[in-house]
């Protein structure tokens, strides 16, 4: 069987023709398989889902109850049997739920892994490498001058900040799930015991980690109505990096906005949104966890999809494993 076989990129997305399924398709399909909750990887609209309760969780949370005909919820480790196709889910250390999927059949095994990091988070179960035969990675940050620090390097050099200016109001720019509670989950971890305050669009998924035995700590609403006489100096604030353009970011005093995001590594990306502290805090593997975890997996074949897949298959290519690039199209991740 060769792996096109099992699985081939299409329009809809991942295809799987023997298990007549797609692994997170763009458009509608009658059987979807999901890696996690971002926007560009769970689709509303699918006749049946399958994921782990988190993501299905997730999904209902942000598109409603009828977000899918029907659904089913698999946990890590187990096994289900689709078409007599075997799927496996297991934790990508993206966001809370977040899977790596592997399908195999005839004794050949392929892994999707979805969105992916290696370092330590403590919103959700860490990435566990999968021996497989073919290993499809994101290229999100797949560049060697995309090098993450350790997050809590990060965390500490907004804390200091706050310090040093106790007047100022700390605005964190943070995508809506994943990234937001990590931070905050950071910023806890780091002994800052202060309330935070979290923007309307944060309020359901902090609730839902929350819900699920994660501390975030007290969180407030940074909502400020007309007359509102509350003294945001020096507290932190956070909020979707799409806020910062609003109103809603002007009413706070003497704001001091930060980003916290991948892309803050390219400093003119920092410069263009106004970015006074860029943090570099990712939910993707920078270029040293990409090509770490290809060669402990040691796949017969890497594909590669959406980012910046050239640099990534010419590495692959010098280090003598088969790899190409996906094509794969509507993949903007919604969470760097
Ligand atoms: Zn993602």
């Amino acid at each position: 069987m060769r792996p096109e076989e099992l699985l081939r990129p299409t329009p809809q997305g991942l295809c799987c023709p023997p298990g007549d399924f797609h692994i997170d398709p763009v458009r509608p399909v009658a059987r979807a398989l999901i890696t996690h909750g971002h926007a560009d990887h769970a689709r509303a609209g699918h006749g049946h889902v399958l994921a782990t309760q988190e993501t299905l969780d997730i999904m209902r949370l942000r598109y409603g109850e009828d977000f899918a005909g029907s659904t089913q919820a698999i946990r890590f480790g187990e096994t289900v049997a689709i078409n007599g196709v075997k799927v496996g889910f297991h934790p990508a250390g993206h966001v809370l739920g977040s899977a790596q999927i592997a399908v195999e059949q005839n004794g050949m095994r392929i892994v999707a892994s979805g969105d992916y990091k290696r370092q330590a988070d403590p919103t959700c179960a860490g990435f566990e490498p999968v021996a497989c035969d073919v290993f499809i990675t994101e290229a999100t940050f797949a560049l060697p001058i995309f090098r993450h620090p350790d997050a809590t390097h990060e965390i500490a050099l907004l804390l200091k900040s706050v310090a040093q200016f106790p007047e100022r109001c700390h605005l964190v720019g943070a995508y809506a799930l994943g990234k937001a509670q990590r931070v905050i989950s950071l910023i806890r971890q780091a002994g800052y015991d202060r309330p935070i305050y979290i923007h309307g669009a944060l309020q359901k998924l902090c609730g839902y980690y929350q819900s699920q035995g994660i501390d975030l700590g007290e969180l407030q609403p940074a909502t400020l109505e007309e007359g509102d006489a509350r003294d945001f100096s020096g507290a932190i604030v956070i909020g979707p990096p799409s806020a910062f353009v609003d109103r809603w970011a002007r009413r706070f005093p003497d704001p001091l906005a930060c980003f916290a995001s991948g892309w803050m590594r390219i400093r003119q990306r920092a410069k263009q949104r106004g970015v006074e502290l860029p943090l570099i805090i990712s939910d993707h593997c920078d270029w040293d966890e990409l090509t770490d975890t290809i060669s402990e997996i040691a796949p017969g074949e890497v594909w590669v999809t959406h980012g910046r897949e050239e640099a990534l298959v010419r590495w692959c290519t010098l280090a003598g494993i088969p790899a190409r690039p996906l094509h794969l199209v509507g993949y903007e991740d919604e969470g760097d």
